[in-house]
């Protein structure tokens, strides 16, 4: 069954869905329908005052009560991937406050059960490298940025690393120090007004490189985390300045990646990497052999339908 998901998944793009539950005190109708394993139906209010509805299918969706275990498990086979040789990007894309970082990061308090994506796929990586110790040596090392106004900031810098920021990792826990390090380097750039996260999309990588102790064969694999920006539109007459230049440039960049995986999913000819610094960081990681999994998250608020409808529409072009 595994071998299958994996063949599966072999040069291929996936998109799943997530419908974060409502938040305790939150008081509002939902505009979610219903879940079935691959199709959600949103309810959309008609002119007449009927109620209108409209499905979308994905490779799956989760629905509210999904745990982080669950949506783990469908990502599992990716993570195997990496170690043979073969490039990942894991996206969460959707609107600020759907629930991107906690599907990748987990939530502020976080316990055993509520690791998001990025640990449960470290922990992976080096609990299967271990298994086959006896066969390859394994050598991983992560980066950690951070795209802001399509300029690249190297959340790791100051840390005292030859070759840039490449930093060699032994364990899981290395990893979340350095997470740490990146989140308090990112939070220095934040102003006081408003947390600048939500604006900036954040892109962990993790090199891995085995060498099987046989053939002494070198393989190499690369896995993309990104925590992209929030994908709201932003009303241009009421934002001006800062503000408005953030809301263009990522507008900018998201539908530059829309383009690149739309283009890959269609196997167009030719791939825009060009116009925006997150598809060409990760273009040897978009198309050919690698493999492409994004999250699309839904608010089930009936204020956020608008774009939750945006969203999913986003989320078919690709997939
Ligand atoms: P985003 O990164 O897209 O802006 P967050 O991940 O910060 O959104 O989520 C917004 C809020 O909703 C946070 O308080 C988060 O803990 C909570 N949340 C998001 N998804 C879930 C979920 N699946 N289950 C429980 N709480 C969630
Ligand atoms: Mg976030």
């Amino acid at each position: 069954k595994l071998y299958n998901q994996v063949q599966d998944l072999k040069g291929s793009i996936r998109v799943y869905c997530r419908v974060r539950p409502f938040l305790p005190g939150q008081v509002s109708s939902c505009a979610v329908g219903s879940i079935d394993e691959g199709n959600i139906t949103i309810i959309t209010p008609s002119k007449s005052g009927k109620e209108g509805r409209k499905t979308f299918s994905f490779n799956k969706v989760f629905g509210p009560s999904a745990t982080q275990d669950e949506v783990f498990l469908d990502t599992q086979p990716l993570i195997r991937s990496v170690l043979d040789g073969y490039n990942v990007c894991i996206f969460a894309y959707g609107q600020t406050g759907s629930g991107k970082t906690y599907t990748m990061s987990g939530p502020k308090n976080m316990t055993e059960q509520t690791q998001g994506v990025n640990y449960r796929a470290l922990s992976d990586l080096f609990k299967l490298a271990e298994q086959r110790k006896g066969a390859f040596i394994y050598d991983i090392a992560v980066q950690m940025i951070e795209i802001y106004n399509e300029q690249v900031r190297d959340l790791l810098n100051g840390l005292n690393v030859p070759d840039a920021s490449l930093v060699r990792v032994a364990s899981t826990m290395d990893v979340m120090e350095l997470m740490n390090v990146g989140q308090k380097n990112r939070a220095v750039g934040a102003t006081a007004l408003n947390d600048r996260s939500s604006r900036s999309h954040s892109c962990l990588t993790v090199h891995v490189q085995g060498r099987d102790l046989t053939s002494g064969t070198i393989l190499r694999g690369c896995m993309h985390l990104v925590d992209l920006a929030g994908s709201e539109r932003v009303d241009k007459s009421e934002v001006t300045g800062e503000r408005l230049k953030e809301a263009q440039h990522i507008n900018k960049s998201l539908s530059a990646l829309g383009d690149v995986i739309a283009s890959l999913a269609q196997k167009s000819a030719h791939v825009p990497y060009r116009n925006s610094k997150l598809t060409q960081l990760l273009q040897d990681s978009l198309g050919g052999q690698a493999k492409t999994l994004m999250f699309v998250h839904i608010s089930p608020e009936s204020d956020a339908l608008g774009e939750s409808i945006s969203t999913l529409k986003f989320a078919e072009r690709v997939s």
